[in-house]
Formats: structure tokens, sequence, C-alpha cells
């Protein structure tokens, strides 16, 4: 018998626990004929309701379900993590616990991984029942993104993701602080089949991500997987010296043809605003690659363990 381990990120998801085991049991058909024995490790990121609960009540009833337990809110990227680093089979899919990933896909993932390929990943075609405004800079993100970075990044790819052992060991092998899980599967390579869905909506509770959120995290995902706005910054810098060294020889020109070199102070404001804003822009930007490195260097772990089942 080979080994599936289910990984189950929730974070203030009661509602969702039980609701997510009974639809992947309902797998249990294509499990038994395919001679798969099941692990579900849900990962609790500090949940503050009734969630580690709910999953020692289901692994009271099946011993196939494990817990882990964070001793605050790492982030679903940490939960991923440790998900991975418990899981013990020879496969390991990582599903969201509000069923937006339909574990209905398994059949059908398993059968690209018998067919050869390392890892079956999903992306969903349309973003129906999202803000259109949240769609809109999604898509501008990912199209920068690209343009940015070596690594590909799949517009719509979500995180429900099978992965041979082989691939598991990989991204274990990064043990990045600054965890953006979309460039890391990326950037492991292995032959990847994607299935297309149609985005499945929320069944129970509400989505962990705010506007605001969802932006700070692309920018740590561009930190992460590109140094293009470090080179944008130097390429400013040229930029800006090459203009001074114009307007210097057109102010001496001038004043050696009209003899007047003090005209115009609104002019020059003007200048030493724009300069000095792009300065600080620039600065701004070596900053943010300064923090990530700052947090990579300090090596601090990825998640902290208050109680394991
Ligand atoms: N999640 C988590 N830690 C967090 C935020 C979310 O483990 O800090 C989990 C959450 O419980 C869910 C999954 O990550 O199982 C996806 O979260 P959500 O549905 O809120 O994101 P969305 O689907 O809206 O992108
Ligand atoms: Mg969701």
């Amino acid at each position: 018998m080979e080994l599936l381990s289910v990984i189950v990120p929730s974070y203030n998801e009661e509602e969702n626990i039980c609701d997510f085991y009974d639809e992947l049991m309902k797998n249990a058909p294509f499990f038994q004929s395919r001679e798969l024995d099941v692990e579900v490790i849900y990962i609790d990121d500090g949940s503050t309701d009734k969630t580690v609960e709910k999953v020692k009540e289901l692994a009271s009833k099946d011993s196939r379900v494990h817990l882990v337990s964070f001793s605050r809110n790492f982030g679903k990227e940490a939960a991923i993590y440790a998900g991975l680093k418990k899981a013990q089979g020879n496969y390991a899919v990582l599903m969201d616990c509000d069923l937006q990933d339909p574990p209905a896909l398994l059949p059908e993932m398993f059968r690209y991984i018998d067919e050869g390929y390392d890892s079956v990943a999903t992306r969903r075609v349309s973003r129906k029942g999202e803000p259109p405004i949240r769609s809109l800079f999604a898509r501008m993100f990912y199209k920068i993104m690209n343009k940015i970075s070596k690594t590909e990044i799949v517009d719509g790819a979500r995180d429900y993701r099978l992965m041979k052992r082989q691939v598991v060991d990989a991204i274990l092998a990064m043990a990045e602080y600054n965890r953006f899980t979309k460039g890391i599967f990326g950037w492991v390579g292995y032959e990847t089949k994607w299935l297309e869905y149609e985005n499945v909506e929320r069944k129970k509770g509400e989505t962990k991500w705010s506007f605001w959120k969802l932006f700070l995290y692309s920018l740590d995902g561009i930190t992460a997987f590109s140094t293009v706005p470090l080179a944008i910054a130097s390429f400013m810098g040229v930029l800006f010296c090459v203009f001074a060294f114009l307007m210097i020889v057109f102010t001496i020109v001038r004043k050696l043809i009209f003899g007047d070199p003090t005209s115009g102070w609104p002019s020059l404001v003007c200048i030493i605003l724009l300069c000095s804003g792009v300065q600080l822009f620039c600065l701004g930007i070596v900053g943010q690659y300064l923090s990530k490195t700052y947090m990579e260097v300090k090596k601090r772990p990825i998640y902290l363990v208050k109680e394991e089942l």
C-alpha cells in the first residue's frame, strides 16, 4: 500500500473541518481501488475558534486524522511547510479547508501521476464571485511578475497540488523564511500537469485575505523571486545623472551666450522635488530587499508547534 498525505491548513475553520473530511472520504472507493492509505493532516494556524476541538473530535473517531497546532497565527505559507514536513506519504496533496479545492478531482490527478507526471497542479480559469477590483489587481500582478521573474508563476494557480515524494523533499529543502509558495513550486521545476476548473466559492465562513494583506503578499512575491526592482533603481540613477549632466552643459552654454545663469526658481523647486522623490522611491526598493534579508539572516523558525496529535 502507498500512502497519501492530505495537508489542510486551517485558520478559524470550525464550520468546515467536518465537511471537508466528509467530502474527502467520498473518494474512499477510489482510494481502495488505487491501493492508497490516506492520512489527513490538519494544520491549525493559531485558530481562536473551535477548530482544534473539531479536529480532535474527528481524530478520536478516525486514527488517520492528525493535528499540528501552532502557538499563534503564522500564515498559510508556514502551515503548508509544517504540513509537508509532517507528511509521511509517498504522495502529498495540499487542500484548502473551505472546499474551494474540490477533493473530487483527486482520481483525475492520480491518473496523471500514474502517467508519469511528478506533480499535478490546478488553476482556476474564472474568478467568479471575486470583487472585480481584486481580480484586476491579481491579473496585473501576474503580468508584472512574469515579466520580471525567471520563475514561472501561473495566473490563477491555486495551492491545490498533488506531489510525489521527490517534489515534497525539494520544497522542504527550500527552508527560506519568506515563503512565497506559488514561486517555490515554479522554482523547483519537475514535470507538472495543469488541471483547470471553474472557481468554486467558499462554502462556509469568510476569506482570511483582505485587499491590503494580498497587496503586501504580492510585494513578498516580487522581492522573493525577482531582483528587477533593484535594477530599476540603478537604471533611474543613471538616467538622472545623464539628465543632470545635460542640464549642466545647457546652463554653462546659456551663461556664455546670454550671460544669465540664474533664471526660474520654480523649475529648480520642481527638479529638487522630483529628484528627492525618485531617491526615496529607490531607497524604498533597497529597503524592501534589506528587510527581507534581515528576516532571513535571523533564522527564526518558520512556525512553532503548541500541540501535535
Ligand atoms: N489559512 C491559514 N492561515 C491563514 C489564512 C488562511 O491556514 O493565516 C487557510 C484557511 O483556513 C484556508 C486556506 O488557508 O483553508 C485558504 O484561505 P482562504 O480561503 O481564506 O483564502 P482564499 O481561498 O480566499 O484565497
Ligand atoms: Mg478559500
